[in-house]
């Protein structure tokens, strides 16, 4: 059985990291080695499908148009006679003879005769013969009731017996669309491991499709571990503080679309941790723990998880979140025994639960989800205040951004950046992104955010 320290020691380079500052570039591959595509596919219809992966590529069955069709509201001609005409000579008009009408969804079929032309509406089919378009706006109408027609913009009746316009106004094959521009049949319209997003589900819809398939919903287990929590609506015994890291943690799980599983609080008791850990192990392919990973007498999920599974316990080099559990445990109560389930175990302050989720599993997720992770986009900004920074770790500082008149992004640090205050991520819109190597700041400096928009 291929195990969490040789996997690490054979990633090369990775080996060469103290497991107790471990740099977050580090920790991150290291968790990504691990994180492969996991869960089988489904069909979906096509209204159940955002966010979810596509599981294979989508061929389109068509073409995308169906046909050539006019771009503009105008009249459908054949350019040939533009040469005629030889557009060259400035000023030469066209004059032509209108032979009936094409609407979307109404096909003009009848032949077009030479010096003839179409009154034809955006999207509707270009008539055989004609390849090109001059807009409706271009041209001078004459017949009975052209300037009425021109009016009211309306076609209800065959008014205009003929068009002139510069030849000049147009060159050949203008305003048409052609048959397959968009998306030509046979080709792939949408790649496995996309994650679908609204324009997706048009295309698809576009394409005619009923049902598509995706990846089964990724199934992750939480709970939390402490004799201090208690859960909202619960009296608040002395002492004792209300769980929030299993809401965080549920509320970031449902905006990456996987399926959360709430097993609660658990006590630091080794028999119920085994219990749901082992439970756990049965019903999820991914479990998160939060609290007693740190070195502390009542921690009991340290010792659990080392009897249970093939885990290991870091010391990231990040702050927030440096104590960090990540491997395999197994339902059946020991390592390859029974069902396996990837496992993480998160620090307990509250801000470390998050920061840790975003940075290390959020992107295991993804990548087990069966899409591939993007990274968060990072975008200069000017540090408003000074901040005090330690070379040797990455701080994901709460930071409160906006972008003044020029376009230039400014940040200044919340007040407190305690691990335990999660009022202040409430207060923050991104974060302060403060690299590895970096030292102090005076205000000015450059600096790299991340906003929550989207993430949070
Ligand atoms: P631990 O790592 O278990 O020692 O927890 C570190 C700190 O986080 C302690 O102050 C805990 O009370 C607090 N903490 C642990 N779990 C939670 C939770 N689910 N909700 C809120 N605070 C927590
Ligand atoms: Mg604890």
């Amino acid at each position: 059985m291929t195990t969490l320290n040789s996997i690490s020691g054979s990633a090369g380079s990775l080996s060469q990291f103290d497991p107790q500052a471990l740099p977050v570039s580090a920790a991150q591959a290291i968790v990504l080695q691990w994180a492969t595509p996991q869960v089988p596919s489904e069909r979906v219809p096509l209204r159940d499908a955002l966010a979810r992966v596509l599981a294979s590529d989508v061929i389109s069955p068509i073409d995308v148009p169906a046909h050539d069709n006019s771009a503009m509201d105008g009249y459908a001609f054949d350019s040939a006679s533009l040469l005629v005409h030889d557009a060259a000579s400035s000023g030469a008009t066209l004059t032509l003879n209108v032979a009936g009408k094409a609407f979307a969804g109404h096909p003009y079929t009848g032949a077009i005769a030479p010096r003839a032309c179409v009154r034809i509406m955006t999207g509707a089919p270009m008539p055989a013969g004609c390849d090109t378009v001059v807009p409706q706006e271009r041209v001078e109408c004459s017949g009975s009731t052209a300037g009425e027609e021109a009016a009211a913009g309306s076609l209800a009746e065959a008014v205009t017996e003929s068009i002139t316009f510069r030849a000049d106004a147009v060159t050949p094959g203008a305003n048409r669309r052609r048959k397959g521009e968009d998306l030509a049949r046979g080709n792939a319209a949408l790649r496995a491991g996309r994650v679908l997003r609204a324009s997706d589900i048009g295309l698809m819809a576009s394409l005619g499709i009923v049902d598509v398939a995706v990846r089964r919903r990724l199934r992750v287990a939480y709970f939390s571990t402490g004799d201090e929590l208690r859960s909202p609506g619960e009296p608040l015994d002395p002492g004792c503080i209300y769980d929030s890291n299993r809401y965080t943690l549920g509320a970031m799980l449902q905006r990456l679309n996987v399926e959360p599983i709430d097993l609660g609080v658990v006590r630091d008791d080794p028999e119920s941790l085994a219990a749901t850990l082992k439970a756990a192990a049965e019903s999820a392919d991914v479990v998160l723990t939060s609290g007693g990973v740190s070195v502390g007498e009542a921690d009991f999920t340290r010792t659990q998880l080392q009897t249970l599974g093939d885990v290991s316990f870091w010391g990231l080099a990040m702050r927030p979140g440096r104590p960090l559990a990540f491997g395999r445990i197994w339902s059946g109560g020991r390592p390859g025994a029974g069902r396996a389930a990837l496992l993480f175990g998160l620090p307990g302050n509250p801000v470390a639960t998050m920061v840790a989720f975003y940075q290390i599993v959020r992107p295991a997720l993804i990548a087990m989800s069966g899409a591939t992770p993007q990274p968060v986009p990072l975008i200069p900004a000017r540090c408003d205040a000074p901040i005090r920074k330690r070379p040797g770790r990455t701080e994901f500082q709460r930071g409160v951004a906006e972008r003044d008149a020029q376009g230039q992004w400014h940040v200044a640090p919340t007040g407190s950046q305690s691990s335990g205050a999660l009022s202040t991520m409430s207060e923050a819109n991104c974060f302060i992104v403060l690299a590895h190597e970096s030292a102090d700041l005076d205000a000015g400096d450059a600096v790299d955010i991340m906003l929550f928009d989207g993430l949070v």
